[in-house]
Parts: structure tokens; C-alpha cells; sequence
């Protein structure tokens, strides 16, 4: 199987947008309050710089390893984290990452709270606080009521800009299925932001799979991996 080209993404690109205008007219919103994250984890560099190429100016990576080798090798990209990440490694995806999506708990935002203040300071670090909506032990995240309780603590840190909540929904047989997990985020989010007016509003939900449901949904950040670039190889 040949890599898309340029020109492939590009129109996969065209065809994304195409969906996400239509979901989000469906749901009486702005499009433009949507951002894609082309996720291009499982593909070398290459796809990476095609992406560039083809119009999608903000890229995901789920692992720091990988992405330490592509980030410095890619011109004209701002780079998300999208997947769980170790303490060990938060140093590194301090310097490599311009959005952690995957702050998973207080322990975490501290220390890339502390990071930050070295290795940018005067500048803050922007974050999402992913939530275990599903309470899925095989996913990563806040438990909802856990949030609630840290939320102040994290807020208070002065070297992070908690832009908003992101979430990974669950394995379903039909997008439609994924609805509710993408509800209760923007519940979460709606309820916990009357309170902590500082939390940012921003809602990162849907796949490849399941983002124009996630858009009617309140969604405005979609990571979209395979719908862009194909399958994955595995390049670790
Ligand atoms: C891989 C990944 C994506 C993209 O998944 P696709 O199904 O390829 O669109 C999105 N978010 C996270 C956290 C991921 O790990």
C-alpha cells in the first residue's frame, strides 16, 4: 500500500471539512469553530510534511518517542499530544509539544506546571484536561467527580492555560453509539466552567469514525488520524 499523496490528502482534507461543515450546520453551528488535528502517529515523516503540504497546519502525536524524531524534522506545524503521558517523558513533551491534550491528573499538571516555568517562562503551556467519561478502566483520564475536586487546584497553576476538556469515547459498532460519551463531555464542561469561569471551552471529541457526531455535539477540536492519511504501519 502506497503512502497518499500530497494531492490525496489534500482532498481527504476537502472531504473532512466537507463533513464537518455539514455536521456542524446540522447543529446550528459555525464551522469555523471546529480545528482539525491531523493525527500522524503510526506514519513516518514524511506524512507528516505531506500534511503541511496539503493544508493541515496542526498535527497529533499520541507518544513522545516517536514524536521527538518528527516534530524537530517537520517546518510550519504546531504539534498536539494526544496520548497518555509518563512523567518521565513530560519533560521532553514540554519541549517538543505547543498543546498537551492528555493531562490526566494533578500530579501531572503540576509538573508540567513546573516545566513550563523553566523551559518557557514568561509564556504559558496549553492544556486539556482529558476526562474518562465512560469510566473505562482501559482508558486514561479524570474520573468526572475527581475533576470537579482538582479543577481549582489546577486552574492555579499559573504557567498552564487550561484551554478546555478532551475526551477518547469508547469502541462502538456505529458512530451514532458514541453520542452520549460526547454529551456528558460537554455537560462536564458546561457545568464545571459555571463555577470555574478560568476553564477554558474548548471541547477536543471524535475520531475518524465518529467526528461529525461529535461536532453536532459540541466538538471544537476533531483528531482525525486514518480518514486523512489511511491505515496505520506501525513505526515506533
Ligand atoms: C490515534 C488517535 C486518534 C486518531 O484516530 P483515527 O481513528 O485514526 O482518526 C485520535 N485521538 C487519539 C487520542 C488517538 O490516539
Amino acid at each position: 500500500m502506497d503512502d497518499p499523496s500530497v494531492l490525496e490528502i489534500a482532498q481527504r482534507r476537502g472531504a473532512v471539512l466537507e463533513q464537518i461543515d455539514e455536521a456542524a450546520r446540522r447543529a446550528g453551528r459555525d464551522s469555523g469553530g471546529v480545528s482539525i488535528v491531523a493525527v500522524t502517529k503510526g506514519h513516518a515523516v514524511d506524512m507528516a510534511r505531506a500534511a503541511v503540504e496539503a493544508g493541515l497546519a496542526t498535527l497529533g502525536e499520541n507518544r513522545v518517542q516517536e514524536a521527538a524524531t518528527k516534530i524537530p524534522a517537520v517546518a510550519g506545524a504546531s504539534w498536539h499530544l494526544v496520548g497518555p503521558l509518563q512523567s518521565n517523558k513530560a519533560r521532553r513533551a514540554v519541549e517538543l509539544f505547543d498543546v498537551i491534550e492528555s493531562v490526566d491528573s494533578v500530579d501531572l499538571a503540576r509538573r508540567l506546571d513546573r516545566l513550563a516555568a523553566e523551559l518557557r517562562p514568561g509564556q504559558t503551556l496549553a492544556v486539556l484536561l482529558q476526562v474518562n467519561v465512560d469510566a473505562d478502566p482501559a482508558k486514561a483520564g479524570f474520573e468526572p467527580s475527581d475533576l470537579e475536586a482538582a479543577l481549582a487546584e489546577v486552574l492555579a497553576l499559573s504557567n498552564l492555560e487550561v484551554r478546555g476538556l478532551m475526551t477518547v469515547g469508547r469502541q462502538v459498532a456505529r458512530p451514532e453509539d458514541a453520542r452520549p460519551t460526547f454529551q456528558a463531555l460537554r455537560g462536564l464542561g458546561e457545568r464545571l466552567r459555571s463555577g470555574h469561569p478560568a476553564l477554558g471551552a474548548e471541547l477536543s471529541m471524535g475520531m475518524s469514525d465518529d467526528y461529525p457526531v461529535a461536532i453536532e455535539e459540541g466538538a471544537t477540536i476533531v483528531r482525525i488520524g486514518r480518514a486523512l492519511f489511511g491505515e496505520r504501519r506501525a513505526v515506533r
